[in-house]
């Protein structure tokens, strides 16, 4: 993963590759930090910035930096603050998102932003940080071309409003629950999070819809979900599930050679998405533990898990918690899996 720093300064004198200009969206300067990153860059950034035809709040134009130390301005105006109930976050967020994907589109390695809406647009510095920091985190986790940014404020207050939120991101502590019909919801938002932000979706099998909902009710103890939320505001971060699938085809053991005992006491430990924010917290392997547990409490032997064999981080998590590689196979119609096998 990329570096991510906060520092105080002007971001005009920033030596990034690009910075980001919390435009307004006609991108024909304004006050504040647009107007400070104007005067730095001299006549021509206005020039090219009115070849653009504007841009909309959340989305991002780019342009070349001219006199800045900067290559490039990344443009993106933020939403005005309208006491949030109108899609303020989502705009906000769009803002970063759209700016480091430009940033990664022209190669940039190191980006610096101001903190964009919470001037002139009036955006409550510490609610605007904590989006700030979960988009860039997320971006910085999820791709390898953008390898640093900087948060650059220009007062100590937003310095600390932005190092709070790092704190907060960086230092969750997590209760990893049995999930309930409640929870489906989240688990599918997260588990479509996980795919979309994916290196390989290919490594990914997602389960039908169906299958979560037998696992959330626990219905004919075909199955079982924990989620992991964060302790203080119950964000959902990662979700894990374990199907008891009984003497049936697809049960895994199957292919490993398993007698009609054997397979009643298997469990698949199947399909786990950790959203991309909380990487890093060890959470696939704390969720497996808890699972891990409750399989040992129903009298299950066989725990069974199948990992894309180019997936080196998945592979690496199962086999450190003692799962072995006992046979490799096409799956799921689609392509090899490694079937995993650990004896409790
Ligand atoms: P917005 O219209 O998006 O609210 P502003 O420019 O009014 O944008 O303010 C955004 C933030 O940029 C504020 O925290 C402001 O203090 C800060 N700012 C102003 N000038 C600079 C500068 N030269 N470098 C970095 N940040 C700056």
């Amino acid at each position: 993963m990329g570096t991510f720093r906060i520092i105080k300064g002007d971001i005009t004198k920033c030596r990034a590759d690009a910075i980001v200009n919390a435009a307004n969206p006609s991108l024909l300067g304004g006050g504040g930090v647009d107007g400070a990153i104007h005067r730095a860059a001299g006549p021509e950034l206005l020039e090219e910035c009115r070849t653009l035809n504007g841009c909309r709040p959340g989305e991002a134009k780019i342009t070349k930096g001219y006199r800045l130390p900067a290559d490039y301005v990344i443009h993106t105006p933020g939403p005005v603050y309208r006491g949030g109930n109108c899609g303020e976050e989502q705009i906000l967020a769009s803002c970063y998102r759209n700016s480091l994907k430009l940033a990664a589109c022209y190669e940039r390695n190191t980006v610096a932003f101001p903190s964009i809406s919470t001037g002139i647009y009036g955006y409550p510095v510490s609610l605007a940080a904590k989006t700030a920091v979960r988009e860039i985190l997320t971006f910085l986790h999820t791709q390898s071309t953008v390898r640093e940014v900087v948060m650059v404020c220009f007062d100590e207050e937003t310095k600390k409003a932005y190092e709070a939120a790092y704190r907060e991101i960086g230092q969750a502590e997590f209760v990893i629950r049995k999930a309930g019909e409640a929870d489906l919801a989240d688990i599918q938002k997260l588990m479509e999070t996980t795919v979309a932000y994916m290196e390989n979706p290919d490594w990914f099998y997602e389960d039908g819809k169906e299958f979560l909902e037998t696992c959330v009710k626990e219905e004919e103890n075909a199955g079982f979900a924990v989620i992991a939320r964060t302790k203080q505001e119950g964000i959902p971060a990662g979700c894990f599930l374990v199907e008891i699938p009984g003497d049936v085809p697809y049960n895994l053991g199957n292919d490993l050679g398993f007698s009609k005992e054997q397979l009643l006491l298997s469990a698949h430990m199947d399909t786990a998405a950790v959203a991309p924010l909380y990487r890093g917290h060890h959470l696939q392997d704390r969720m497996m533990e808890v699972c891990e547990e409750e399989m040992k409490k129903r009298g299950m032997r066989y725990l069974l898990a199948t990992v894309h064999p180019d997936n080196p981080y998945s592979l690496s998590n199962v086999q450190k918690r003692g799962y072995g590689i006992r046979a490799t196979k096409e799956k799921y119609g689609r392509s090899l899996r490694h079937i995993l096998c650990k004896e409790i």
